[in-house]
């Protein structure tokens, strides 16, 4: 079991994670498929997928109901076997704007439409897979996955299982319960990648895990053991703690010849190879003042509401949710909310818990957010150049190089939401370019 009490970041900063001890020991409790299932066309970075289906039609289990043309893209599958009831726009809580969803309404016995089989020594044809199978970067990215194994020019493979969110043992408690699907998820993937060096990198200690352990070594699979420190679980950070390489500014890992994925997205990859299953279901992390993190199984479309219902919880007590993460994650107050194909935790507040975030007061100088900030940009100066919309100044002070992590907002005393300030400064770089 980790023992950390807390994680210890940079500027002498610590955060309690003791709402994980031992949580990772709890078996994961499979949910009921949703009575609805609610399926945003955008759960991915790229272009949104336009809906295959039409209201009225039946569809099966892990039918594809959503794609589009392009690379940047894919596809999204139905969760549940039943009639399309709508397709319609709702709110999305990542995007936050109103957003395409085809809801599929349950209903008969289960059948289920599975991805052909495909040559698994074929690097090209296990990357298509991927793509068919819709799978994206679980940790929370939802980059597509089979862009990723398609680089040219990797030599080594990341597996990221550092799992440094302070909610968050999903991937863990999947290590203890699929230690040898998820050694054949990377293994495909290193085969696509063509590399000969894979890195799996755990926050889990010696002997913890022992038979996954085994596995990766008969796989020569390296386990190296990273500082469950917050933050670090970022691409190019994680790039830097294990091999000691800096990822340019602008570019991302494979430019240097590095692939990162996370730890689920090896075990998705395993599902559509081995079982012919898309990604219409993961793990997540529940987490409540009153039950402790519990570990659930669940279909994509599910709603909040449901999830809650099918734990018990009574859903009056709560006002606001976060989805994924506690720190970078997506707040929501939408009951009918969705959970996404990259939700990787689901954290339920009661109405009396503490509202930090509503009364900002003035910048006090304190210079706090820019000690603790893992990139070594300074968002204190990156929330005045948004202000102003100084462009040349956001150039100048790197925002792009911002991985969002949310400790700056974490330590202000002044309680300022500074990564509203650095996703508005990345954007109006963005449109400028
Ligand atoms: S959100 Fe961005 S600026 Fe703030 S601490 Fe994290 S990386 Fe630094
Ligand atoms: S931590 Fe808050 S108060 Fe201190 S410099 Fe940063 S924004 Fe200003």
């Amino acid at each position: 079991m980790t023992n950390h009490k807390y994680f210890f970041e940079k500027g002498g900063f610590k955060m309690d994670i003791s709402m994980k001890h031992g949580a990772e020991k709890k078996s994961f409790r499979i949910m009921k498929p949703p009575k609805k299932a609610i399926i945003f066309m955008q759960q991915h970075i790229g272009t949104c997928n336009e809906p295959l289906v039409k209201k009225g039609e039946r569809v099966l289990t892990g039918q594809k109901v959503g794609d589009a043309k392009g690379t940047m893209t894919v596809p999204v599958h139905s969760s549940v076997t039943g009639i399309v009831e709508d397709i319609t726009k709702i709110y999305h809580p990542v995007s936050n704007r109103m957003e395409t969803a085809v809801i599929v309404k349950r209903e008969g016995k289960e059948e289920m439409e599975s991805l052909p089989p495909v040559d698994l020594n074929d690097r090209k044809k296990i990357i298509e897979l991927v793509r068919e199978a819709g799978v994206v970067g679980m940790g929370g990215a939802a980059f597509p996955t089979h862009i990723k194994l398609a680089s040219e020019g990797v030599n080594t493979f990341i597996v990221n299982a550092k799992e440094s969110d302070p909610n968050l043992v999903c991937d863990v408690r999947l290590m203890i319960e699929k230690p040898e699907e998820i050694v054949k998820g990377i293994k495909l993937m290193a085969k696509a990648l063509d590399v000969k060096r894979t890195i799996f990198a755990t926050r889990t200690q010696e002997g913890e895990i022992p038979e996954l352990e085994r596995m990766m070594k008969a796989g020569g699979i390296e386990v190296r053991r990273v500082t469950p420190s917050y933050s670090v679980g970022s691409e190019k950070l994680l790039v830097r703690e294990l091999m000691g390489k800096e990822v340019p500014c602008g570019k991302f890992p494979p430019d240097i010849g590095v692939a990162v994925n996370n730890v689920s997205t090896a075990y998705a990859v395993y599902r559509a190879a081995y079982l012919g299953e898309p990604l219409i279901s993961r793990g997540l992390s529940f987490y409540t003042q009153n039950t402790g993190i519990d570990n659930l199984w669940f279909r994509t479309g599910t709603t909040v509401k449901e999830l809650m219902g099918g734990m018990d919880e009574k859903i009056s007590r709560y006002d606001r949710y976060i989805l994924g993460s506690l720190m970078m994650g997506w707040a929501t107050k939408d009951i009918q909310t969705p959970l996404l194909k990259y939700t990787s935790g689901l954290t339920a507040f009661t109405k009396k818990y503490a509202r930090p975030y509503e009364k900002q007061l003035k910048c006090i100088r304190c210079g706090y957010c820019d000690s603790v900030c893992p990139v070594d940009i300074y968002p204190s100066l990156i929330m005045k150049a948004d202000r102003e919309s100084d462009v040349k100044a956001l150039k100048r002070l790197h925002v792009e190089d911002c991985i969002l992590c949310n400790l700056c907002s974490f330590v202000c005393p002044s309680h300022i939401r500074l990564t509203e300030h650095l996703f508005d400064g990345k954007d109006k770089l963005g449109n400028a370019d």
